[in-house]
């Protein structure tokens, strides 16, 4: 990048908190699965009104923005090329929690903010924001809101889509568009924000957001489920909404393999007994207590004389019940540990997941005997992380076209999405270009063209190249 954009970086966030020295730089320029490096002049603005500067300069000198919150994008998203022309713009340095409203239920958040600490901040004022997932200590809310995260309470409380209420949002050239209001109701014209959420700092970069809270939940019942198969799991899912409706708040689904391997790759979390006698297993939970309403150990017993559920370990505090949690939110770091796998994160009707997996895993175990699918994911979202591996690890990766050929044409073919929560970030770009309806790919350029005129949010991410 050159001498004079670089002065007039400085002159707009501070000469400390623009980084150019490969020392510094280094460790905002690889992502989470370190598949991804890039190279970049890394900028660190303090608030709003510096981010809008720092876009102002990006967009009259025609220098891409690359935005970064936590960098635990799983798609390359928030890394840019090895050019050295982009600027990364790192915003958590907007961390300030603003306000907490305890009587409209919402919190005002600078992007910034690390979604654990949020939900420190609003549990001390007796409020609960239910967005989480294994990586709520890193993962900042300007890039939960990017990326429309969902983690493992969508089935009760949705996606970030359904639980932001406003953004404030420095456009592609410089101006602020805010939108604070926190209104639950606002029928007047487009409703702007969803534009914004999910669009990968394509469109501009959020800088503040106002989400829900919701009281904190009024008990936790939580149990470790064996099950024979996802066709057992499935019904298990059904006679859970029947019996606990909206106290049902998790329903995630895990082969064995993938709890036996947390426990061999990360020892000091510790599984509840022998999981090795059921195939599958299945995290459930419900936000009560069996006395305020629905017990899950009735639930289960049925299900056991039902013949649906072979095994359960029942949580007997809430120590035990978050114990189990860490269990499934360890699942990435473990398989990380044995050489990682190709990353797959698909979305399906939910009655359709079983005989998806039976096909798919078929399909590809017959063309890569030596694979090592580490199938798990938000099953009462109808969303899996049909992740893949190998024995050795880089036979996956050397296969990659061929393995995300067999498993995106099984999952369109079902009417699936290939991102059900990740994004497309660089990893899905060229089979998103290929699969997308091609009226809908026409309308997401056009809006990009129309806001971002002169390229420079986010280039090489999500929509096909201009030039
Ligand atoms: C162990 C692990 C478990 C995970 N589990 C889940 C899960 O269950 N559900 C889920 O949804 N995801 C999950 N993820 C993926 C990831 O954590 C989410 O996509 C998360 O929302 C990304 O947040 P981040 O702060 O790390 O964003 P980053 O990785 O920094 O950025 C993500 C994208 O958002 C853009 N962006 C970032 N900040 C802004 C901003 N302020 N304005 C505009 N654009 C911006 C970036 O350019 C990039 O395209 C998991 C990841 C890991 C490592």
């Amino acid at each position: 990048m050159n001498a004079e954009i670089i002065e007039k970086l400085k002159a707009a966030v501070g000469e400390k908190y623009v980084l150019t020295e490969d020392e510094a730089t280094k460790p905002f320029l690889v992502d989470w699965t370190k598949r991804f490096v890039g190279r970049a002049v890394v900028v660190r603005p303090a608030n709003t009104e510096e981010v809008s500067r720092v876009v102002r300069i990006a967009n009259e000198t025609q220098t891409p923005v690359v935005p970064q919150a936590g960098g635990t994008t799983l798609v390359g998203g928030s890394i840019p090329d090895d050019s050295g022309n982009a600027i990364l713009l790192s915003l958590s340095r907007l961390n300030k929690i603003e306000d907490i409203d305890t009587v409209n239920d919402t919190v005002t958040v600078e992007a910034g903010v690390i979604l654990e600490d949020l939900h420190k901040a609003v549990e001390e004022k007796g409020r609960f924001f239910p967005l989480s997932f294994g990586a709520k200590g890193s993962a900042e809310i300007g890039g939960n809101l990017a990326t429309n995260a969902g983690g493992t309470a969508v089935l009760r409380y949705g996606n970030m889509r359904d639980l932001c209420l406003g953004l404030e949002v420095v456009l592609p050239d410089g101006r602020i568009w805010t939108a604070l209001r926190g209104l639950r109701k606002d029928n007047t014209g487009y409703d702007l924000k969803q534009l914004f959420i999910g669009s990968e700092g394509t469109l501009g970069v959020i800088t503040r957001a106002v989400l829900k809270l919701y009281p904190q939940p009024i008990g936790n019942q939580t149990a470790l489920v064996g099950v024979e198969s996802p066709d057992a799991a499935v019904k298990l899912l059904n006679e859970c909404r029947t019996a606990a409706g909206p106290y049902l708040t998790g329903f995630e689904l895990m082969q064995s393999k993938c709890l036996v391997r947390v426990h061999e790759q990360l020892p000091d979390i510790g599984l509840p007994g022998p999981v090795d006698d059921c195939p599958w297993w299945v995290l459930v939970e419900v936000s009560c207590s069996p006395d305020s309403g629905p017990s899950l150990e009735e639930i289960l017993g049925k299900a056991f004389e039902d013949g649906i559920v072979k095994n359960a370990y029942l949580a007997q505090s809430l120590k035990e019940s978050e114990a189990f949690w860490k269990i499934r939110e360890s699942i990435p770091e473990a398989d990380a540990r044995v050489g990682n796998n190709l990353h797959n994160d698909i979305s399906l009707k939910i009655a359709l997941i079983p005989e998806f997996l039976d096909v798919t895993v078929r399909r590809l175990k017959d063309a890569y005997p030596w694979l090592d699918p580490s199938l798990y994911g938000h099953l009462g979202d109808g969303n899996l992380h049909f992740n893949i591996g190998s024995i050795p690890s880089n036979l996956a990766f050397e296969n990659e076209e061929g393995i995300r050929k067999i498993t995106y044409e099984e999952t369109v073919k079902r009417n699936g999405s290939i991102s059900a929560e990740h994004g497309i970030g660089q990893l899905k770009r060229e089979h998103f270009l290929q699969l997308k309806d091609p009226l809908e790919l026409e309308l997401m350029v056009k809006i990009s063209h129309a806001l971002d005129p002169n390229d420079i949010m986010n280039p090489g991410k999500l929509l096909p190249d201009r030039k």
